[in-house]
């Protein structure tokens, strides 16, 4: 076999042999026996010995991770300097005049170098400031892709970068909570490659790509940078994808990798040239700042100047409100814009962002749409008092340096585990067997998005039974538990949309006014709900917000074809009232207002009306000795005026 494809099958059996052990420690599945795992083994460890190259994740390597204090201080041996930019291609083609030139992925990550020693790893050390670095050989001993042993046995030291791709990037963010979580990949890798406990680093993916060839004695290069990457890779190394070309080759070369760049899986800032020959740039020396090798060249990042239309508010599954900004569609690199992150609170702030402003929006790498500038800040537009997926109200919570606003309801429907959880818990849908875990994979699975999916679950019947800790008979009484869930109390179902203050008894007494009438409630205003004993504005704004939101009203229309309200038992309530007639006037203690003495009343089989007459039984009101022009009738008519509180006693209400 040649070399390359040797180290493709090497490769490739790595990742096999991690694939079955990873089955068969973690996830207890046996996807080969052990004697083909045996048989893969001793073919990767033979090839091992005869290219002399052994990758870092080689399960023949596999040593316990280690946890450090620190990071030892380096001081580098040679400076690295920062390269000189320029966002120009014309600038690029002075530049590289005559010479061949190696054109090459500025990628976006953590710089490191790395010291071979009798072939095998000696040290990594970040870039840091340029003079010193910081000891990360631990970690180095841990990343997807570098040689831990190389066959070439002097000293060798190479540069090169530490990245994290793109779709790792976002699988990891979604393991992190939102505190935690990384703004880049850049950040990400920064904080993957600086950790003290290599177990953490491991799990983060990081690849490293050489980019230069720094010391290896004794080697002829033939004068060519082309030839010492390209020996690098025969060591083993992953070296950044590179072109080689003549001055009349940079625009079309440019060209193609900046279509390239947006396909991506790894960041790149922009892109380096460099002089092919070895002698010619050590002729060239190095001004006090930059190398005269090298030049970056950036993308200059297309900025187009639009209008905000909007701050839109996001809740996320853990209940962090983003504001994210709507402005007029513009082309930007490509395709068509209209939408941007403002990440948080503190960036909307400093950004000052007002509906109608003038805007500067650009694509960070290509990619990632960000509000650049404010040309004309009217803002910042007032965050919202309330959730925009429940309706339960906001809260501003600072976090180091950053100002987050969050939904303040435990159950908020878009902290979609929580709020599954509380739909189908014991005094709402009741639903045996449904614990927190439970959802939470089903979540993870995409079974459940919404309280109606429950009811679809069946669907995935394979794939439940199949899970781990599910078996025949768990899953028939999970579906058991459903199908019986489904009758049920209008009450329970209301307490289980989870809406902010709207508890078990909060949400019986809003059934009970609304005579069990889902549509009502759902059309309710916020006087009507004010009309419910015992319900002030607070409790009347959140259920009157909730209905408000359509994606709820969505859930709630779709969850419903599956629901059969049972009619509600209500206590007999003797008509002792009935043919009564009842005037109120004054203000009341017990009673919110006189709407809900009236309900009460009313229920009672009795009658209330506007105006004391002959017909008139009780007039109630708390101050009996007023002088009020319906206190003055009911004295002439001889009609009892009563106190709040002695209604109360002759009805029973409160007892
Ligand atoms: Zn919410």
């Amino acid at each position: 076999m040649q070399q390359q494809k040797i180290k493709v099958r090497m490769k490739e059996l790595v990742e096999i042999l991690n694939k079955a052990s990873r089955a068969y420690y973690q996830e207890d599945r046996e996807i080969m026996s052990n004697q083909q795992y045996d048989a893969l083994y001793d073919e990767l460890e033979d090839l091992e010995q005869k290219t002399g190259i052994v990758f870092s994740n080689s399960p023949t390597q596999k040593v316990g991770y280690t946890v450090i204090s620190s990071l030892p201080k380096v001081v580098h041996g040679s400076k690295m300097l920062s390269l000189d930019k320029t966002k120009e291609v014309i600038k690029l083609k002075h530049w590289l005049g005559k010479q061949k030139g190696i054109l090459s992925w500025k990628l976006d990550g953590l710089t490191i170098v790395l010291t071979y020693k009798d072939g095998q790893l000696y040290q990594a050390v970040t870039r840091g400031n340029g003079e010193i670095g910081e000891d990360v050989t631990n970690n180095a001993t841990v990343f997807q892709n570098i040689p831990l042993t190389i066959p070439f046995k002097n000293e060798l030291i190479i540069r090169g970068e530490a990245v994290i791709k793109y779709s790792d990037f976002k699988k990891m963010n979604q393991v992190l909570s939102e505190e935690e979580q990384y703004k880049n990949p850049r950040n990400l890798c920064s904080g993957s490659v600086r950790q003290l406990n290599n177990e953490i680093t491991a799990k983060r993916n990081v690849n490293f790509f050489a980019f230069q060839l720094v010391q290896a004695d004794h080697i002829d290069f033939d004068d060519s940078k082309q030839k010492q990457l390209e020996w690098l890779q025969s060591q083993g190394f992953e070296v950044v994808e590179f072109v080689t070309l003549q001055q009349e080759d940079i625009e079309r070369q440019v060209k193609t990798f900046e279509e390239q760049v947006t396909r991506n899986d790894f960041p790149a800032d922009g892109l380096v040239l460099t002089y092919d020959s070895l002698s010619y740039s050590s002729s060239l020396g190095q001004t006090a700042k930059f190398p005269r090798d090298s030049i970056a060249f950036k993308w200059s990042d297309e900025r187009k100047t639009t209008t905000l239309i909007e701050i839109q508010w996001n809740t996320s599954r853990t209940g962090l409100i983003n504001p994210v900004a709507v402005f007029e569609p513009v082309e930007l690199e490509g395709s068509t814009v209209s939408k941007a992150s403002v990440h948080n609170l503190s960036i909307l702030e400093e950004l000052a962002l007002g509906v109608g402003d003038k805007i500067e929006v650009y694509k960070a790498n290509m990619i990632i749409p960000q509000v650049a500038y404010n040309r004309t800040p009217t803002g910042p537009v007032a965050y919202p008092p309330i959730c925009p997926a429940c309706g339960g109200e906001t809260e501003v919570k600072q976090m180091k340096e950053v100002k987050l606003l969050y939904c303040s309801n435990p159950y908020c429907s878009a902290k979609l585990v929580k709020s599954l959880t509380h739909f189908t818990s014991r005094n709402a849908m009741d639903i045996r067997g449904f614990s927190e875990a439970t959802i939470e994979k089903f979540v993870d699975q995409g079974f459940l998005k919404s309280f109606g999916d429950i009811y679809r679950l069946n669907q995935y019947e394979d794939e439940i039974k199949n899970m781990e800790g599910f078996g025949e008979r768990s899953y028939q009484n999970l579906m058991e538990a459903i199908k019986k869930s489904t009758h049920t109390q209008l009450s329970r179902f209301i307490y289980g949309l989870g809406i902010q203050n709207i508890g078990v008894s909060n949400a019986t007494l809003l059934c009970e006014y609304f005579d069990y009438d889902l549509d009502s409630i759902r059309k309710a205003k916020i006087e009507d709900f004010l009309n419910i004993a015992g319900f002030g504005e607070v409790i009347a704004q959140s259920i009157y917000h909730y209905f408000q939101i359509p994606e709820n009203q969505e859930i709630i229309e779709d969850v419903l074809s599956f629901l059969h309200f049972e009619s509600p038992i209500i206590s007999e309530i003797e008509p002792l009232l009935q043919g009564k007639v009842v005037v109120i006037t004054g203000s009341l203690n017990y009673f919110d207002n006189r709407q809900a003495l009236q309900k009460e009343i009313e229920k009672r089989g009795g009658k209330v009306t506007g105006s004391v007459s002959k017909n008139t039984t009780y007039l109630i009101n708390n101050d009996i000795d007023s002088t009020s022009s319906k206190n003055k009738k009911a004295k002439e008519l001889n009609i009892p005026i009563i106190t709040e509180e002695e209604f109360l006693e002759i009805t029973g209400i409160g007892r």
